[in-house]
């Protein structure tokens, strides 16, 4: 996939699994973007799309306890995300956006205002549930790089 069709993937899901939220009175430059799943290897593409660190949780209040992972994005680059993805959301996120944007605080309009064009995806391999970063200039992860050139035959 492309960048502009990672973007879509990425906006689709967060869509439906993801939360945005204001930053807490403690930290009023972290307004936060979560997203969690028990999917290990959609989570792991957010997080390598996004350059976030996967968060591997226990939820311990079920019986068996669940798995889950959670990507958790934060300050600056949270705001450039939530920037770039307000357009493409449905009423009631953008409402939840807004509200995460509103509450960073004013000193950092300018940063805000700038968020746009910091929002880049990271490289990812081409084949949309694979999480692996390729070598530098190559679309696909050394694995899969090996499945195309079969197509390709
Ligand atoms: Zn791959």
């Amino acid at each position: 996939m492309n960048d502009e069709q990672n973007f879509c993937w990425l906006a689709g899901l967060i869509e439906g699994e993801g939360s945005f939220m204001k930053a807490p009175p403690s930290r009023p430059n972290e307004p936060r973007m979560e997203i969690e799943m028990k999917d290990e290897d959609v989570i792991a593409r957010v997080g390598a799309l996004l350059g976030a660190k996967m968060q591997r949780r226990v939820r311990k209040q079920y019986d068996p306890p669940k798995i889950i992972f959670r990507v958790r994005l934060g300050g600056k680059r949270a705001v450039a995300l939530m920037t770039r993805l307000k357009p493409y959301m449905s009423e009631r996120r953008q409402a939840q956006i807004a509200a995460a944007l509103g509450s960073y605080t004013a000193r950092n309009e300018r940063i805000a205002a700038e968020a746009h064009g910091w929002f880049t995806l990271g490289p990812v391999c081409t084949n949309p549930m694979c999480a692996k970063v390729p070598a530098p200039g190559a679309k696909w992860c050394d694995t899969h790089r090996e499945e195309d050139s079969h197509v390709r035959a």
